[in-house]
């Protein structure tokens, strides 16, 4: 059965896969949602005897139906494939008891690899499908770990260019090394002599200027965002969930058809949102567990009903979730609002103008599936420890969260049952914060690539190829400008002026 893409903020003409794919957000500002959720049409039996690959085409063939067979499969051969570290593309680690999702062996090892591979191929397919020739130039703007994400993802994509926008001081140093270092003709990183919010700023301004766009597409270019919102990497997210099932149930780790809780990390509330569609294919999962660092404006929400981001903004240990809006948020209420645009626009535009909202009773019963928690930063880094005191196994800092918050669940409910933690970056990418939770005394004092030697000693992990690329990679982006000069930025590489 078809799935079209309606607009979270009006009643207008439903769109095609391809179409919200290439649209990124619709015209009113709102994000597209898939008409209904479709139901697996494979059993959790046979999905257990599949690889990453057959998984993922069996989840997304159910939601991208106006792709072809063909098209989907040739996307996915070329996304999941030797940029990952193991042939099992997520891996299902179990400590003490609990199962550990490894969502990071891609190139940038960490977990937007699983959607940003992808995407480049959705979205060039999704253009040849709609008779788009133009050739796709993504812009994006970086406070550090998506634009190198990006980056990856797009770099030798045949029909797209990429350019990257960061704060030229705005970055670690790992960071900036993992941008500059980046290979490939059709990939452009600049530092801009601003701050983030300058950087993203200039980037909206750049896409909202219709006069450019039409000067781009009569030399052959058109702009696209590579943002979280798009439907082409939510889509995506949903399959290391059955994935993840089906390995318990293919090594016998539970029953064909238990239900299992599911733990996520939080930022932008893509990643859980995903799990929630999975959950509504009918994979047998009850609690979706929602995991906040000190930035908890979800613990807040699912408790009190109110979204409320009017407070300060906490700089943490696990940066990808240091975030007052979540964006992805809006699909949700969206949907325990009955699929009404207009109240889901109404709420929408309260966080606007008032930066908070509150929902009714009924839609706050609908929430029943979720649970929110958070952990303080001494949570996080005794979860480390323990976790590596216990049984040598390292966490990063975001995952570390989400292992901090499923303790406290526990605690308070008692619930046993079987339980998979969405682990979504590797220690070796938060290396300091990692060796600072197990020992500061001794650690504080090294150098990071010091640090990172250590840090395989003790895990008894190989250093992933992302780290020891960019200790030895050349720098071959050296470009700055001024935030007035980023469109200029992009005439150049892209030789139209
Ligand atoms: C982006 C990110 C998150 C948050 O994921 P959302 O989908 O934004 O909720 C968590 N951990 C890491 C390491 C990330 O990069």
């Amino acid at each position: 059965m078809e799935v079209l893409y309606n607009s979270t903020r009006s009643k207008g003409k439903p769109v095609t896969a391809s179409q919200a794919i290439l649209k990124g957000l619709s015209e009113d500002g709102g994000l597209f949602v898939p008409d209904h959720i479709p139901a697996l049409d494979k059993s959790l039996r046979e999905l257990s005897a599949m690889d990453y690959r057959q998984v993922a085409y069996e989840v997304m063939k159910l939601y991208l139906t106006d792709f072809s067979e063909e098209e989907l499969s040739d996307c996915i051969r070329k996304a999941y494939d030797e940029k990952f570290d193991t042939e099992v593309i997520a891996p299902l680690v179990e400590a003490q008891g609990v199962y550990y999702l490894e969502l990071f062996h891609g190139s940038t090892i960490a977990f937007k690899d699983m959607a940003l591979s992808i995407l480049p191929h959705l979205l060039t397919t999704s253009a040849r499908k709609n008779q788009i020739e133009n050739e796709i130039v993504i812009l994006t703007a970086t406070s550090g770990d998506t634009g190198k994400a990006a980056l990856a993802g797009f770099a030798g994509v045949k029909g797209t260019r990429i350019v990257v926008f960061y704060p030229k001081d705005g970055v670690s140093p790992i960071q900036e090394k993992q941008m500059v270092t980046q290979k490939g003709d059709n990939t452009l990183v600049v530092g801009i002599h601003g701050n983030f919010d300058d950087a993203q700023t200039g980037v909206k301004r750049i896409f909202s200027d219709r006069e450019f766009a039409r000067e781009l597409d009569g030399k052959g270019f058109q702009f696209s965002s590579a943002n979280s919102i798009n439907i082409g990497r939510l889509v995506p997210q949903i399959c290391y969930y059955v994935y993840a099932y089906a390995q318990l149930l293919k090594e016998g780790r539970i029953e064909d058809g238990e239900k299992i809780n599911v733990v996520v990390p939080t930022g932008n509330f893509g990643n859980i949102l995903a799990a929630f569609y999975a959950k509504n294919m009918g994979l047998p999962i009850d609690r979706l567990i929602c995991a906040s660092n000190e930035n908890k404006v979800l613990y807040d929400f699912f408790r009190t009903g109110v979204y409320d981001k009017n407070r300060e903004f906490v700089l943490t240990t696990s940066p990808s979730m240091d975030i007052l809006i979540s964006s992805n948020l809006e699909r949700l209420i969206y949907g325990i609002a009955g699929g009404s645009a207009d109240k889901n626009r109404e709420l929408m535009e309260a966080l606007g103008t008032e930066g908070r909202y509150e929902i009714d009773g009924a839609m706050r019963e609908k929430l029943a599936d979720f649970y929110g928690n958070f952990a303080s930063e001494q949570e996080t880094a005794a979860e480390i420890a323990r976790l590596y005191r216990a049984c040598g196994y390292v966490l990063d800092t975001h995952t570390a969260v989400a292992s901090a918050v499923y303790q406290k669940y526990r605690k308070e409910t008692g619930d046993l049952k079987t339980t998979v933690i969405a682990s979504t970056a590797s220690p070796f990418k938060f290396t300091r914060s990692v060796m600072n939770a197990i020992d500061a005394a001794k650690y504080d004092a090294m150098e990071d690539f010091a640090l990172v030697d250590e840090l395989s000693a003790i895990a008894n992990v190989k250093v992933p190829r992302a780290i020891e690329e960019i200790r030895t990679a050349p720098v071959v982006h050296d470009h700055q400008c001024e935030v007035s000069g980023m469109k200029d930025v992009v005439r150049d590489f892209l030789g139209i002026r």
